[in-house]
């Protein structure tokens, strides 16, 4: 009877989906970041073999997930992925993998260590149950790879560009790198509309003679994105310069989701009767002013 329990228990896990023949279940894994290691990947490919078919599917959540596993191995399974360093994932009302695209690790657009806070962010949040489900997306720059906008929470690396003041040559480098149409040259010399200016940052290194500045990094933090039959662009929180800063702001939004939202409606559907604006005003309160980043256009508007 005990045993049972426990397997049912195992049964009921978010990371394990049961398919469409009911006789079987997917198995997801849990991965910070979609970063898998080699050993990993070799453990995964023989739990594959051994309690699947041979295959592994790759989901959209940078997770790899075990298809067609009878109900009698799930216990067997659960103990072998989590001493390969991959556990049994989440997929219900609670925190699911956290997603990133590969930042300033390989990427020469990043702004942000995408990997290091995503990493943080799992060890911090990861299969916390919630009224409902959190998917949390972490992008390097405002092409936004990983479309954060459109995950529950989003987490976007900027930079603001500064043009030292009369050095400028009017070659229009910055003009030609600017995808925003954010740079004119006007009176011999480039000019920023604060209005265009996404803080890609892109700018900043296409100046041969190198005068335009990077304001230090900061990010981004969006909430109430969704993908789905009803896609929705999250709306923007507000912006820090810290990974420290980052983690309280989510640890306070999901604190806030996990005491205030209703359970059988997405979180976008809820911002408005939970009061985003005054949580948001609540928000920036907390954070110190040093630490709270405006954005350009945002700034230039003031
Ligand atoms: S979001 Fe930006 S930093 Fe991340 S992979 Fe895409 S281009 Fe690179
Ligand atoms: S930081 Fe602003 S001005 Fe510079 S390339 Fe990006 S959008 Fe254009
Ligand atoms: S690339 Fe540099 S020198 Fe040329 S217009 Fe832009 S800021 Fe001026």
């Amino acid at each position: 009877m005990q045993k049972r329990e426990k397997e049912s228990d195992i049964h009921m896990r978010g990371g394990v989906i049961t398919e469409r023949d009911a006789g079987l279940s997917t198995v997801r894994t849990r991965a910070p970041a979609g970063v898998f290691t080699i050993e990993q990947l070799r453990g995964l490919a023989r739990v594959a073999k051994k309690y699947g078919t041979g295959i592994v599917h790759c989901t959209i959540r940078q997770t790899i997930e075990i298809p067609h596993v009878s109900p009698e191995n799930l216990k067997k399974i659960a103990k072998e992925l989590e001493a390969n360093g991959t556990p049994i994932g989440s997929e219900k009302d609670e925190i699911v993998n956290i997603i990133s695209c590969p930042g300033s690790e390989r990427c020469k657009f990043a702004n942000i260590d995408t990997l290091s806070l995503a990493k943080k962010i799992d060890a911090k949040m990861f299969g916390k149950v919630m009224p409902v489900k959190i998917r949390i997306a972490v992008s390097g720059c405002p092409n936004a790879c990983t479309s954060p906008m459109l995950n529950e929470i989003g987490v976007i690396g900027r930079v603001r560009p500064l043009r030292t003041e009369g050095l400028c040559t009017g070659c229009g480098g910055c003009v030609y790198y600017c995808k925003e149409h954010a740079i004119r040259i006007r009176n011999g010399i480039s000019e920023l509309d604060e209005e265009k200016c996404v803080e890609c940052g892109m700018c900043v290194t296409s100046c041969s003679f190198d005068l335009l500045k990077a304001e230090p990094r900061h990010y981004l933090i969006t909430v109430g994105g969704r993908r789905g039959r009803h896609p929705k662009i999250g709306r923007e929180l507000l912006t820090v310069d810290t990974e420290d800063h980052v983690l309280f702001v989510i640890d306070r939004i999901v604190d806030w989701v996990y005491r205030r939202a209703w359970s059988g409606r997405l979180l976008s559907e809820q911002l408005d009767e939970l009061h985003f604006e005054k949580f948001r005003a609540e928000i920036i309160k907390q954070v110190p002013e040093a630490h709270a980043v405006q954005p350009v256009h945002k700034a230039a508007a003031e």
